[in-house]
């Protein structure tokens, strides 16, 4: 069924600043492959409306 209209995707687990007040800080968890992101995306396109929209937030202008 799909219903998934907005999802935010927050990709900082890589950004390198170290903001205090940061929402979802760098951890020590294993960087995803490429693999890992195509899984997700092909479980969660089967449940995207046609015109759903995916934002990219926080950490990506510091991403090196
Ligand atoms: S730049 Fe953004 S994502 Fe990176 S540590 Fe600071 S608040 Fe968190």
């Amino acid at each position: 069924m799909r219903s998934i209209g907005t999802v935010t995707i927050k990709p900082t687990k890589g950004c390198n600043a170290d903001c205090s007040y940061c929402c979802a800080p760098p951890d020590r968890a294993p960087k995803w492959t490429i693999d890992d992101f195509k899984s997700v995306f092909d479980a969660l396109e089967p449940r995207l409306i046609p015109a759903a929209t995916l934002i990219f937030r926080l950490g990506e202008p510091m991403l090196l």
